[in-house]
């Protein structure tokens, strides 16, 4: 068996070159992991028969030199991406029995390089949540736990699951999806690398759509590199994906290293005012000062309007979910519950279907799109997106990256939040204005709490500059004194 706590993407792509172990060796040893690893429920659905048969493909085309950029790597999906032929549930009972006939745009392309389905990962139903504790198959557990304490914690949401599974090394890495922070809140909270791209960056087609403005794929990985060579290969226009964005893609992996003297990072001013737990307000510190002793100027910014970011997503992506959910009705998708009449088939269907939080997001969208409150609520909303968006844009004229701790807090026990909504969204205080901005973003491992947990710092930086996230994160990966690997306490 290899020792996959040792193995990030980088290494296994060159080891399976070099000839060092095979990719069958390699989903052998995963698929073993995964089955000793079944406390944490990361996975929902595992392929392991495929997954074997194509490293066996992988290991002939290695052998005959005649490989392709990401031959034979084991990969983790979000329950989210559409997979041709293997259940896609967006851990929720509406969709337990859906098998798609179709392949998403994302991962389409991801396993034309090479890379391998190893199974589908749990997540907050329909990618709402902050905690991984609404998929209709129960909570994730985050494979971190407090050095005091036995209670288990959250691995953050809604890409839970992925980042667990990255975290635990149940796979080298996952796709995962973000539309107020769940690809960075939850790597934060596992201590692993999320990536948010630009808005557009990464296609949408195939993915089950929360709230279509915001949604953006991108990957969860252990390290920035890993992460760079991942965006190279999920990135591009799609014209399946009317919002798709033309920008020239690029080979992310070069832009790591190079200096970065006499750059400039931006540090908000108002986020400094935010309830932020104090080992994260240190860590922030060290963090600016790793910058400083790089050479890189640090300059305090304004983002006046960014303390409306959150009520204005609250608004927002309710909203457009409302609409997008509308299709789960038992006709045309959904498990259906049968009814006298028509409308009955409905009620019962969504009343069945739908967990608490998502029929909580659909009251809230309805409402706030609703004839008497759509000027009051909605519109408002989307008045105060092009302000927030605004503020970064004016921040960028003289900055570089903006640096900002990732969440107010570390992972927090299962069920603490769960019964108040408000506490739970308050989590994505940090997060939400970069998605409204449409900016891309990512959290970098930054440091471990005085419980022993992950913390991390959020990198932003201007739209479709994903190259300066990639070069400015690896000095947080190099400067940072812990070590980022969870003890291996829920293995059988
Ligand atoms: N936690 C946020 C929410 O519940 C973000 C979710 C996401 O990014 N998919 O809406």
């Amino acid at each position: 068996m290899l020792d996959l706590k040792k193995l990030d993407l980088v290494t296994i792509r060159n080891s399976l070159r070099k000839g060092d172990f095979t990719s069958e060796e390699l989903v052998g040893s995963y698929i073993d992991r995964i089955n000793n690893s079944k406390k944490l429920n990361t996975y929902n659905t595992l392929n392991i028969e495929n997954a074997i048969n194509l490293a066996k493909e992988s290991d002939k085309r290695i052998l005959k030199k005649n490989y392709r950029p990401m031959e034979g790597i084991p990969i983790g999906i979000k329950d989210l991406f559409c997979t041709k032929g293997v259940k896609t549930t967006a851990s929720s009972k509406m969709l337990e029995n859906f098998t798609p006939t179709y392949e998403s745009t994302i991962t389409e392309k991801l396993f034309y390089q090479g890379m391998i389905l190893i199974g589908k990962l749990s997540n907050d139903e329909f990618a709402m949540g902050s905690s991984n504790e609404t998929s209709y198959l129960g909570p994730v557990l985050n494979p971190w736990k407090k050095e005091t304490s036995d209670q288990y914690l959250v691995p953050g949401g809604s890409s839970g699951g992925s980042a667990a599974a990255v975290s635990a090394s149940l796979c080298p890495v996952a796709t995962a999806t973000d539309t107020g922070g769940s690809i960075r809140q939850p790597a934060s909270f596992t201590g692993t690398v999320g990536l948010k791209p630009t808005y557009g960056r990464c296609s949408r087609w195939g993915i089950v759509a929360f709230a279509s403005s915001l949604d953006q794929a991108g990957p969860i990985t252990k390290t920035v590199a890993d992460s760079a060579a991942m965006l190279t290969h999920m990135a591009g226009y799609d014209e399946k994906d009317s919002t798709s964005s033309t920008a020239k893609n690029e080979n992310y992996e070069e832009a790591i290293g190079g200096s970065l003297k006499g750059k400039t990072i931006g540090i908000p001013h108002e986020f400094e005012r935010l309830d932020i737990s104090l080992d994260i307000q240190n860590n922030w510190e060290s963090a600016i000062q790793w910058y400083k002793d790089a050479g890189v100027n640090i300059k305090s910014i304004k983002l006046p309007h960014s303390k409306y970011a959150l009520p204005a997503y609250y608004i927002i992506a309710p909203a457009e979910a409302s609409s997008n959910l509308a299709r789960y009705d038992g006709v045309k998708y959904g498990s259906r519950v049968e009814g006298e009449v028509l409308d009955d088939l409905y009620k019962k269907t969504r009343g069945a279907g739908f967990g608490e939080e998502v029929k909580r997001r659909i009251m809230m969208g309805t409402y706030v799109l609703s004839a008497g409150y759509y000027d009051a609520y909605y519109l408002k909303a989307q008045k105060v997106r092009r302000l927030i968006h605004q503020d970064f844009v004016d921040a960028f004229g003289s900055v570089d990256a903006i640096l900002t701790p990732t969440t107010p807090t570390t992972a927090f026990e299962i069920g603490e939040n769960v019964s108040d909504p408000l506490k739970m969204y308050s989590n994505d205080i940090l997060t939400v204005p970069v998605n409204l901005a449409g900016l891309p973003a990512i959290s970098i491992p930054s440091g471990l709490d005085k419980d022993g947990i992950p913390m991390g710092m959020q990198l932003i930086t201007k739209h479709f500059d994903e190259n300066s996230l990639f070069q400015f994160g690896s000095i947080i990966e190099m400067s940072r004194s812990d070590m980022f690997q969870p003890k291996d306490w829920w293995m059988n």
